[in-house]
């Protein structure tokens, strides 16, 4: 039975996003956190940012270690919030192309599903510019796959999708936001040692790789970990703001209170 709905939280959105966001060349992927409801809803509490051990343009895979390193995660999360949580479906970037899902994406979320019968994809096209405006937009689409009426290939089901408002962001969140510099540093560390480890290169051609990696570092710093820092700076402002907010309120109150 496929599932009816999925209601991801804001939260989690804005972290598919930046994640979306952060590479223009190559798709990127990760899991979706969250429990499902006996109504068929599937809710995503949460997203884990897989880091990618080959970078291609147009394939994303995800390893059985990841899969494994995904459920144990839920698991703590489950016994944190007292909640049956577990690894509920997953998510990838289009740059530059339709949002819709491709033969190869409908066929890998029919594995998924052979697996566990509720698994959704979810996927984000980004880096596209809509042609009347001339701006940049952001399109999101969450599918399951389904036997197709003739032949025996599958076909792609829309579920429709709600962003859920949340006012803050929750810990998991956060903490894979946070993640997200650091897991795209990595990739490219490993992509540099693979490339270095070309011995019969010439030096000059070494020169340039280097190069090549630390203007890529550079780039991501000011495309993600900048805006990153500057909205957790953000955050704390509002937070600071927040707090002497309730602690007038709560001087207010005590003088009333106290008040004859
Ligand atoms: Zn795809």
């Amino acid at each position: 039975m496929s599932a009816s709905a999925v209601h991801l939280e804001s939260d989690a959105f804005l972290v598919c996003m930046n994640h979306a966001l952060s590479t223009e060349k190559e798709e990127v992927m990760g899991l979706c956190i969250g429990e499902v409801e006996a109504g068929r809803v599937v809710h995503i509490h949460s997203v884990i940012i897989l880091r990618r051990s080959d970078k291609r343009k147009d394939r994303v895979e995800i390893s059985p270690e990841q899969l494994s390193a995904a459920s144990t995660e839920a698991e703590r999360l489950a016994a944190i919030s007292g909640r049956g949580m577990r690894v509920v479906g997953w998510y990838h970037s289009h740059p530059h192309i339709t949002v819709w899902p491709s033969h190869v994406d409908v066929r890998t979320q029919a594995m998924y599903q052979m697996l566990d019968r509720g698994f959704v994809g979810l996927i984000f096209s980004c880096f596209v510019e809509d042609k009347t405006t001339r701006t940049g937009r952001l399109l999101y689409t969450c599918f399951q796959s389904a036997q197709a009426q003739k032949g025996a290939d599958y076909e792609r089901l829309e579920i429709p999708v709600h962003v859920l408002p949340r006012e803050a962001i929750g810990k998991v969140c956060l903490e894979s936001a946070v993640d997200l510099p650091r897991i795209l540093c990595q990739e490219e560390q490993d992509t540099y040692r693979k490339i270095h480890s070309l011995a019969h290169l010439d030096p000059v051609t070494k020169i340039h790789n280097g190069s090549v990696f630390t203007k890529n570092l550079c780039s991501q710093m000011s495309a993600v970990s900048g805006p990153l820092l500057q909205w957790l700076e953000d955050r704390l402002e509002h937070n600071k703001r927040s707090i002497a907010e309730l602690q007038r309120e709560k001087e207010r109150l005590t003088r009333e209170l106290s008040a004859p």
